[in-house]
């Protein structure tokens, strides 16, 4: 069953591991789809602007304007390539403010509510006539950059589009008196490239909803395993507990059944009637056996009561004396075995209000359990403090209780590991009961314990 359930965990938390690595996949996809989506409907809404604005128009017709006359010159031997290039970057930086304002402008007047910055590249610039190709400018040779519009770094630029501009020109013009005439095709190319303001914020904003979904999803799936591992682990130790018990009461009440009927044998056999003395012995052990039946069956009644279920019939006691009757009796009961019981008083308050009956029965539980967990010579040390409450220490000499167990012995039925080990009887209701009779008294009880060397119970109980 402890495999089962283990399988169950490592099977639930590899199948939750798959599951999170698909969501993650998932969700990645999701945001790859959502900004491929966020840039392409920004790209549509931008795409146009240059076009129809006639401000933004009107900038372009005179940059190519100028442009175009420095082309001129330059193929009149006028100017050199670079001359051109420096020129076409002038006028670009000339302009540049005035583009970059109404470009904004236009972006308010589209409804384009985030802020994004916009330029153009240039990445070439051809000429071609009749004779020859003649490049101005490669940006793929030349890493300069000539722009019109606002400054984009590398890793945050998205590309829109490639332009192309693609003119045919001539020209003619009186040079040392004579009449020349030129003629050549222009081809200009440009990558428009823009930078949208914190677009990763607005496309996790669009998968708030869906993280949180998933989020919530995956809490509950947890949430659902986590409970039904934790009843199954429940459920199993209950099943123990009852297997347990049962093994217990039935081993328990087996030996004084036994001796009942060896006893009641022996009291129907003649030579026996003869001799009172052997009557009275068997009538003693019948007596014992009895009575240990009875105490079975009020552990077996008892462990359904809660501490606030006990009625208690308080009365006022002098401790000193109360606590050594106790263990004279209890020193009498256990009389085979070889047992010391130190007592130590220190006694300010002399008397307590309590419930005789239920106190006796929690302390002859923790005496018992000292002679039950002992070895061969039991010592036990009761000291007995009644400052601002009554404080009872009762300690052995015995085997000891772990650490791990030293947390659950109040529990209903439970027994500690060494059971096994020492073949001790008990249903593992002692101490739960006597735990509910200290608490009905307002009390706390505590165990202190080094395995193989003795256990501590501390009772306290206040005096009022
Ligand atoms: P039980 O009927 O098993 O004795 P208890 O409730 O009295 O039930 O005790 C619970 C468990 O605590 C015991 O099974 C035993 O393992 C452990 N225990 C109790 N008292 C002692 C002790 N003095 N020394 C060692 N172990 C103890």
């Amino acid at each position: 069953m402890k495999k089962k359930i283990n399988l169950l965990i490592i099977a639930s938390i590899l199948g939750l591991i798959a599951l999170s690595i698909i969501q993650g996949y998932l969700i990645n996809n999701t945001y790859k789809l959502k900004k491929e989506a966020f840039i392409a409907e920004t790209r549509r809404s931008i795409s146009q602007i240059d076009d129809f604005s006639p401000a933004l128009d009107s900038l372009s017709d005179y940059w190519q304007e100028n442009f175009i006359n420095k082309l001129v010159d330059y193929k009149f031997d006028l100017a050199k390539k670079d001359d051109v290039i420096i020129s076409l970057q002038h006028v670009l930086d000339s302009i540049n403010d005035t583009y970059i304002s109404e470009y904004q402008k236009e972006l308010i007047r589209n409804n384009i509510p985030y802020g994004i910055k916009y330029h153009k590249k240039v990445t070439a610039i051809i000429l071609t006539d009749s004779t020859k190709k003649d490049t101005l400018f490669d940006i793929s040779k030349t890493p300069k950059q000539i722009i019109l519009g606002d400054s984009i770094t590398e890793e945050n630029s998205i590309g829109i589009s490639t332009s192309n501009w693609k003119t045919d020109h001539t020209s003619d013009r009186m040079i040392d008196k004579e009449h020349k005439e030129i003629s050549f095709n222009l081809t200009f190319q440009a990558q428009d490239e823009m930078d949208i303001a914190g677009w990763k914020k607005i496309v996790f904003k669009q998968m708030l909803g869906l993280l949180l979904l998933s989020l919530l999803i995956f809490s509950v799936v947890i949430g659902l395993l986590y409970y039904s591992i934790r009843s199954l682990i429940t459920q199993k130790k209950i099943a123990d507990i009852k297997t347990d018990f049962v093994n217990n009461i039935t081993h328990e009440l087996k030996t004084p059944l036994a001796t009942l009927t060896l006893a009641t044998k022996m009291l129907q056999k003649d030579e026996i009637k003869q001799q009172p003395q052997l009557i009275d012995n068997t009538v003693n052990t019948i007596e014992r056996q009895n009575k240990r039946l009875q105490k079975l069956i009020d552990q077996v009644l008892n462990n359904s009561l809660g501490y606030n279920e006990i009625q208690l019939n308080k009365e006022s006691l002098g401790i000193k004396n109360y606590i050594n009757t106790v263990l004279d009796d209890f020193q009498l009961a256990v009389k085979p075995k070889d047992i010391i019981i130190n007592r130590n008083f220190s006694i300010l308050t002399e008397n307590i209000k309590i419930d005789k009956f239920y106190v006796t029965t929690a302390l002859l539980n923790i005496l018992e359990n000292a002679v039950k967990y002992s070895g061969d010579t039991i010592v036990i040390d009761c000291n007995v403090e009644s400052k601002t409450a009554l404080k009872i220490s009762i300690k052995d000499n015995g085997i000891g209780i772990s650490d791990k167990d030293k947390k659950q012995v109040f529990e209903k039925f439970y027994r500690a590991g060494n059971k096994e080990i020492h073949n001790v009887k008990g249903l593992g209701l002692g101490l739960y009961y006597t735990n509910q009779i200290i608490k009905a008294h307002n009390g706390t009880i505590t165990v202190e314990s080094i395995e193989n060397k003795g256990t501590t119970f501390i009772l306290t109980i206040p005096f009022n």
